[in-house]
């Protein structure tokens, strides 16, 4: 199965990739281009090509398919709703409680809604954060780390005009980042649940498939070898594709096939 991905519509670069987080200015200085080919880092180490997330659209569909494994149902996509567009390349998706929001949103504003960016995966979030830590790289201002942007969860969201919007976001449920990062809100109303973990778990399942002689340990949380392994994953895909395989009873997916 195949995500549905944005339609194209948007944008330049430069303000498609703003995202909330800490500040930080360094260079990936673990990254050898030449080792790295085909590989995510190489993406993270290249030129900025638009759209954003077309040079690793392969990972990007396995990883979110996986997720959708782990959290089967959690998330609804954004294209059947009308008078919201999305950037090309991102994935079309919120989680169920902030996709309801969603609707209410443009139904009461009554105009067509830009995003930028709104759910991801930490493929996604992983780039991301690099260029902005290369000194703020292809329009990243701000970037949270791999596994802690509330963009995994499907509860957030980046858009155009955020100053039109605001009052209406604020009305059903949403939070206002700031100046620092205005384009982003978060949902923050309690239907909305934490899946930062789950995308995590997400990858590591995935890689572990592929991977079986040296394993990930499956934790939900981004260690120094899960970064290393996202780094290291081939931009185009893995060779074994998202399967979501059987479900012990601890509802833990069972890695092997
Ligand atoms: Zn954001």
């Amino acid at each position: 199965m195949r995500l549905i991905l944005a339609i194209p519509a948007c944008l330049f670069i430069a303000t498609c990739v703003l995202d909330s987080g800490e500040w930080g200015r360094r260079k990936s200085g673990n990254l050898d281009p030449k080792k790295q080919e085909g590989t995510l880092a190489t993406v993270a180490l290249g030129n900025c090509v638009h759209p954003v997330m077309s040079a690793f659209i392969g990972l990007q569909e396995q990883v979110a398919e996986k997720f959708n494994c782990v959290e089967p149902g959690t998330m609804k996509s954004l294209s059947s709703l009308r008078r919201v567009k999305v950037a090309p390349g991102r994935l079309a998706e919120l989680q169920a409680a902030a996709y309801e929001s969603l609707a209410k949103i443009v139904a009461a504003r009554k105009k067509t809604l830009a995003v930028r960016s709104a759910r991801r995966t930490v493929a996604e979030q992983y780039v991301l954060h690099e260029w902005m830590l290369q000194d703020h790289r292809c329009g990243v201002s701000v970037s949270k780390k791999a596994g802690e942007s509330n963009h995994l969860s499907g509860l957030a969201i980046d858009i155009e005009d955020d100053r039109g919007w605001r009052k209406y976001f604020e009305k059903y449920g949403w939070k206002w980042y700031g100046p620092e990062d205005p384009v982003h809100f978060d949902y923050i109303a309690p239907d909305g649940r934490d899946l930062r973990p789950s995308a995590v778990r997400a990858f590591q399942l995935l890689l572990n498939e592929n991977n079986p002689d040296a394993p990930l340990a499956v934790t939900g949380v981004i260690d120094d070898n899960t970064e290393a392994q996202i780094a290291a994953a081939p931009r185009s895909g893995f060779a074994q594709g998202a399967s979501c395989g059987t479900v012990d009873e601890s509802g833990w997916i069972n890695a092997s096939r």
